[in-house]
């Protein structure tokens, strides 16, 4: 079976001194890491965290990518661009970014095919608000999300990250149970098999709320392959332990 993956979010959290403390611990404490670790961090310290990882185990991340190649698009950066810091994730589709950018379903396909088309693995995020939820829309809602990743992807979709982060779950302290995770993750998985002509498994990552505390119960649960960290990844001792718990 393949590792399971940890990865930080550190959405606009960070500054020089802050980062470089963070990701020396981090570096220091994941060294019998039975995970593979990740940190997506904001693009200006792209180049500063890739100096401070380069040559460890640590993985880098963005935040976002284009669908674009290049040219007039204001406030964006490429996938070429991101290769060029060494950066082997974006996340695409967070409900941060479907929120406040307006990003639809097709905005999110279109970006994993630019990061795809350039070996950068884009980690898909999926996920219901509470609205959703209580209306019992869960499930359309999520497979609505990467259905259209899949149409827009094909083949190529055994090489995505997905990760199922229930809106109302994101910042809030309150972790989907790990039965109700699985639930999702179970749905998730049936989707992708039914896409993918290989027989690799599509990592699905857990987002929301994961801590110290909840990690381990979520992550045993058959169909969560890892964990996408907000909050918890901006502390070392905290991020550390949920490594600790990816066995
Ligand atoms: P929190 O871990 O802070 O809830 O954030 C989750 C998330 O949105 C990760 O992308």
């Amino acid at each position: 079976p393949k590792k399971k993956l940890i990865a930080g979010n550190w959405k606009m959290n960070g500054s020089i001194a802050a980062n470089d403390a963070l990701v020396r611990a981090v570096i220091a404490g994941m060294k019998d890491a039975a995970c593979q670790v990740a940190v997506c961090v904001p693009a200006p310290y792209l180049a500063q965290v890739q100096m401070l990882r380069h040559g460890t185990a640590l993985e880098l991340g963005a935040q976002d990518v284009s669908r674009h190649e290049q040219g007039a698009y204001t406030g964006e950066w490429s996938a070429t661009m991101l290769k060029e810091f060494g950066v082997r994730y974006a996340i695409v589709g967070h409900s941060e970014r479907r929120q406040y950018h307006h990003e639809s379903d097709q905005d999110v396909a279109d970006k994993a095919k630019a990061a795809l088309a350039h070996g950068i693995t884009p980690i898909v995020c999926v996920g219901e608000t509470l609205a959703e939820r209580e209306a019992g829309q869960t499930e359309l809602v999520v497979k609505r999300q990467l259905a259209a990743v899949i149409h827009t992807n094909g083949h190529c979709i055994s090489e995505i990250v997905v990760a199922y982060e229930p809106v109302w779950a994101i910042g809030t302290g309150k972790t989907a149970t790990p039965e109700q995770a699985q639930q999702v993750h179970a749905v998730l998985r049936a989707q992708l098999h039914a896409a993918s002509t290989r027989d690799d498994r599509v990592p699905i990552l857990y987002g929301g709320s994961m801590n110290a505390a909840n990690a381990a119960s979520l992550l045993a649960q058959p169909d969560i392959d890892g964990g996408l960290i907000g909050g918890a990844s901006l502390k070392a001792p905290d991020f550390l332990q949920i490594i600790a718990a990816a066995r």
